[in-house]
């Protein structure tokens, strides 16, 4: 079956066609600055040249409807006809409680995507958005539902509970969450097939190390815990935002800096991070990489703090499983920052791990980094969320 996904974001849309049968690729794009000046689509139909296009995109209708004309153009499309693409996987950020996998959407499920959005509020209003533009343009092709948070619903009350009066759980539903769950899901069970082990029988822990970055403890294939809480922007260090911090912080700037708590929040969320410790050179690790190769003060601060942060929760999660068979690194860093995976991997040795310094320079591809003698298996493992989207739309309606 053909299915398409699509991540909608408030002003831009990525999508994928993929072949749930080949798990082939079959044209991939991205529509941008939509409801801006300046809207600009791009598709790259598979083994073809990529083909821009500017175009006026007011809304995220016509995002979709200039979706749907590139997918079967005539000349550089993928399918002969919109009829030949079977169901649509939707990725919505917050599932709240209410959803602990993916689902068909129906009217019902719109509207509990909807009551969890205050906990999502830039995030999933865009992807209901997405949706609706779907179901107008595409009436009666099944849609599904595939939630970042819903993989990381099986943490126990002692792991997803923060140290805060209990009615405000009761009341608010205030708790971690965790986010990246489709990635953790994906890389976590295709480490147990490298392993070559019941992904039921393995302690893993996932380092999603990209923009955004959070890690995972998967236990006997449950995740028990995850760095990303109430919202994304707890746990690791990230491209910009903060992480962990003491959130009087957040007083405490706001009276020394005169900000009020919306600007705060701002400096939180796009100021901090590698970027903000870097002294604003950079939220990309390349930029830092090279940076921290020319021994600037600000990339190595950055970049040796970020792998600190990985490090500590790398411990702390062994001691949540009671040990550890695999760790594994994926996203943009983790995929391609040999330096980072050192510099994390090399403060392993309590876990009886050593790194395969040649194996571990590499980018972008799948490999086992440790040496055959290391008591744990360190691997590196491309995530790829659209696949597993698809996936899972697939398991729903096909
Ligand atoms: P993601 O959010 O998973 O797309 O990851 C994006 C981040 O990956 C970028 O901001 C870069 O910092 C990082 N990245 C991508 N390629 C490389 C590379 N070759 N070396 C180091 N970092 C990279």
């Amino acid at each position: 079956m053909k299915i398409l996904v699509i991540n909608c974001g408030s002003s831009s849309l990525k999508f994928q066609l993929i072949d749930s049968d080949t798990e082939e690729v079959l044209g991939k794009g991205l529509c941008e600055r939509i409801g801006i000046d300046g809207s600009v689509i791009n598709f790259t139909p598979a083994g073809r040249d990529k083909i821009v296009r500017e175009v006026p995109m007011p809304d995220h209708n016509k995002a979709i409807e200039l979706v749907i004309e590139a997918l079967t153009d005539p000349d550089n499309g993928v399918v002969r006809e919109l009829s030949e693409i079977g169901a649509v996987g939707h990725r919505i950020v917050h599932g709240g409680e209410a959803f602990t996998k993916s689902v068909v959407i129906d009217d019902k499920v719109l509207a509990a995507i909807e009551e969890v959005s205050d906990l999502a509020p830039l995030h999933n209003p865009a992807n209901l958005i997405g949706v609706r533009a779907c179901q107008k343009a595409m009436p009666g092709v099944p849609m599904v539902a595939v939630f970042d948070t819903a993989f990381h619903q099986t943490m126990p009350e002692e792991a997803y509970l923060y140290g805060l009066p209990y009615g405000y759980y009761e009341k608010f539903k205030v708790r971690r969450y965790g986010f990246h769950g489709t990635s953790h899901a994906f890389v976590s069970r295709r480490a147990a097939e490298i392993i070559g082990r019941p992904y039921e029988e393995l302690k893993l822990i996932v380092c999603h190390l990209g923009n955004g970055a959070s890690v995972s403890a998967v236990k006997n294939g449950k995740c028990i815990d995850t760095s990303m809480g109430l919202t994304p922007l707890e746990g690791l260090i990230m491209g910009t935002r903060s992480g962990d911090i003491d959130p009087a912080v957040v007083e405490y700037i706001g009276q020394k800096d005169g900000k009020d708590l919306a600007g705060v929040m701002n400096v939180l969320n796009k100021k901090s991070g590698v970027f903000g410790l870097s002294g604003d050179l950079s939220s990309d690790f390349r930029d830092l990489e090279a940076g921290y190769n020319k021994q600037d003060p600000g990339a190595t601060r950055a970049i040796m703090t970020f792998a600190y942060h990985v490090v500590k929760y790398i411990g702390a999660y062994t001691a949540a499983m009671d040990g550890v068979d695999g760790i594994c690194f994926t996203a943009g860093v983790g995929e391609n920052s040999p330096l980072v995976r050192r510099l994390v991997a090399g403060r392993l040795s309590f876990l009886g791990i050593t790194l395969d310094e040649e194996a571990n320079d590499v980018h972008g591809k799948e490999r086992t980094i440790s040496t055959p003698d290391s008591r744990v298996r360190v691997m590196v493992i491309p995530t790829n969320e659209e696949l597993a989207i698809a996936r899972d739309t697939a398991a729903l309606v096909g």
